[in-house]
């Protein structure tokens, strides 16, 4: 079978980050200092401005879309249009998109893809609601026709298999997906979920291995963290939205736990804290 023939790799996957000026250091730094830095030359960081600096420091792939930075439909679709571009671009097997507040847990990834080919149909990612979504299709200026679709939601990460984004082409590539979303009046990651199950005919293949801050992240057992495919955090304002995980950092000095995350996965990290000896 394929899996053994021609084992899937990180190098084959092409993971775009989405973020904005404004979360560079309070964001993207922890990202970089995380799991970017084991994914370096796959990693592609989609931003709206220069900055050469963090560039040069860190030596990620930050890409300016030139892109609005406002958070509009038509500036978030905006970036997304440039991650498919330059993903079709990059002969990469796999599209994968996550946000600025996304840990990926990479083996995890690897090993939900590997039971996959990337020639096939394949949509992967959590849906956003427990029930498809329902949107006017703009046909004639005359009349709409309603469309029922499955989405996955961005704010968890997705991944999609190069053969479907191919096919996606005619209403994703150069432009045309910003076309699409002002056609549909619906958010990026919605439309990249009409184009795949409305217009495709392809079904979204849902995994809870994804995860945002939509949902409660404190009730995500503790023994199955390591598993998932996608963690993230939110809510520091009100009441604190984080996964339970306990390591060298205190939640002071890791109040997003991606850096206990990433020391029980790569425990050789220069800066994590030295396991204890017995
Ligand atoms: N974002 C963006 N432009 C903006 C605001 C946000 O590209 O003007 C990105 C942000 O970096 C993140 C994603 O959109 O990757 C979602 O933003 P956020 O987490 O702030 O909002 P929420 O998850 O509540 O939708
Ligand atoms: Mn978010």
């Amino acid at each position: 079978d394929f899996r053994s023939r021609d084992p899937l790799e990180l190098k084959d996957i092409f993971i775009a980050v989405k973020t904005t000026r404004k979360y560079h250091r309070s964001r993207l730094e922890l990202l970089i200092q995380t799991w970017v830095s084991q994914a370096k030359e796959q990693t592609y960081i989609f931003t709206d401005c220069e900055d050469k600096e963090l560039r040069m420091r860190t030596g990620a792939n930050i890409i300016n879309t030139n892109c609005s930075a406002a958070h509009t439909r038509q500036a978030l679709c905006c970036k997304m249009s440039v991650e498919y571009d330059k993903f079709i671009e990059s002969q990469k097997k796999w599209f994968c998109h996550v946000d600025d507040d996304n840990y990926v847990i990479l083996p995890s990834l690897l090993r939900l893809l590997s039971s996959y080919h990337h020639s096939q149909d394949v949509y992967l990612g959590r849906p956003s609601l427990d029930h498809p979504i329902e949107a006017a299709e703009r046909i004639k200026s005359d009349g709409s026709v309603t469309v029922k679709f499955w989405f996955a939601t961005g704010g968890a990460g997705f991944c999609i298999s190069r053969g479907l984004a191919l096919k996606m082409s005619p209403w994703a590539s150069l432009g045309n997906f910003i076309s699409t979303a002002e056609k549909i009046r619906l958010p990026d990651d919605c439309t990249i979920g009409y184009i795949i199950e409305a217009l495709l005919e392809v079904a979204l293949t849902h995994t809870h291995l994804f995860h945002s801050h939509l949902e409660n992240l404190q009730k995500l057992p503790t023994n199955t963290a390591l598993e998932q495919v996608t963690l993230s955090y939110g809510g520091f304002e009100n009441r604190r939205n984080v996964v339970s995980i306990v390591g060298g950092f205190s939640l002071a000095e890791d109040p997003t736990r991606f850096k206990t995350v990433h020391c029980l996965l790569y425990q050789d990290t220069d800066w994590c804290p030295k396991l204890k000896p017995h």
